[in-house]
């Protein structure tokens, strides 16, 4: 009695998976289980077909199986679905329903903030449009509130898609990159990890802004 026979489900959506990494990398089988930012693969190397019980029984045990049993498995966490649920600490600036808006730990300007999704999407092509539109159009918001609160004299709006293009995080989001006549940075080391004092500094410039009427407005959409 195997755990395909007594599967509620029959050859479903895991099996269909570990059957498609079968067919596409040959000697390594594994499971991918996609929850909102968190992957769980794990990868079998074929020797398992030889044990019994048969492999595929194995796979579905494992699909089934409670996390904890994931225990040694490689897991890849998403630090921005982190932020999203507060389990990972952020300089938050703004947050709605859908979007929030933080500082880059690395900054490579002085106000350097990023807009992403609460949700969890890849890269900017697998978001669906109308949160594209969103993340940009508060992109567009908060560079403007860069140059009327932080002091700089103009942005740059961009997002990175795919790991040649420098995309790291791979939870969708668009960077606003402040830039200053005095040099292209600011007061700070692009790229290094920023201060307490200056996260709180820049926080509380763009929460300031965050209340400005015109901020509101391009915010929403509606200006
Ligand atoms: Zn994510």
């Amino acid at each position: 009695m195997g755990f395909i026979s007594n599967s509620d489900h029959g050859i479903d959506a895991g099996l269909m998976v570990v059957m498609l990494i079968k067919f596409f990398y040959g000697s390594f089988y594994g499971i991918f289980l996609d929850d909102p930012g968190l992957r769980v693969c794990i990868v079998i190397g074929s020797f398992l077909i030889q044990i019994k019980p048969s492999f595929l029984d194995l796979a579905l045990m494992l699909y089934k199986a409670p996390p904890a049993l994931y225990l040694g498995v490689h897991m890849a966490r998403c630090v921005f679905c982190e932020i999203a649920r507060g389990s990972e600490s952020s300089w938050k600036v703004y947050e709605d329903q859908e979007i929030m808006v933080f500082l880059d730990r690395y900054p490579i300007s002085y106000g350097h903030i990023l807009v992403a999704p609460k949700q969890h999407y890849e890269d900017v092509v697998r978001t669906p449009p109308h949160l594209v539109s969103r993340a940009f159009v508060v992109a567009r918001a908060f560079g403007n509130a860069s140059m009327r609160y932080i002091g700089a004299t103009g942005f740059r709006i961009v997002t990175n898609t795919g790991s040649s293009a420098g995309q790291i995080i791979f939870h969708f989001h668009v960077h606003v990159i402040p830039r200053y006549s005095h040099g292209d940075s600011g007061p700070i080391e692009p790229r290094a990890e920023i201060s307490d004092d200056i996260a709180e500094r820049v926080v509380d410039l763009y929460r300031k802004a965050a209340q400005d009427p015109e901020v509101v407005g391009m915010i929403r959409g509606e200006r």
